[in-house]
């Protein structure tokens, strides 16, 4: 079988700075001054058990179709959680961003 995810790499394997560093989509490292993306997002409930405990962290989330994503729990005080955000991501680009998005409505989908 083709491996369609050629650039996808074992993401457990990376430090917290080296999560942090990356594109939460493509994972490409992202330069400290290079403009990033970022959006806020809700997570079905049986992700958010996988959250729990995980505040204020980042860690890869691997989504229904193998692709695993960066995401960052927001701190329980965080604006993103007052907002209604589960997780929270940063891309390197518009385009990975609205493909993660579109990922992961496709996920809430799938679930229940
Ligand atoms: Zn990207």
């Amino acid at each position: 079988m083709a491996n369609l995810n050629g650039n996808i790499m074992n993401l457990a394997k990376l430090s917290h700075n080296e999560l942090m560093a990356r594109c939460a989509w493509c994972h490409q490292h992202m330069h400290e001054d290079q403009e990033c993306f970022g959006a806020g997002a809700r997570v079905r409930p049986v992700a958010k058990t996988q959250l729990a405990g995980k505040e204020g962290t980042l860690l890869p989330m691997q989504l229904s179709t193998g692709r695993e994503i960066i995401v960052v729990v927001p701190a329980a005080a965080s604006e993103a959680r007052v907002a209604g955000h589960d997780i929270y991501f940063q891309t390197c680009s518009e385009e990975c961003c609205k493909q993660l998005a579109a990922a992961l409505r496709a996920e809430l989908l799938a679930g229940n």
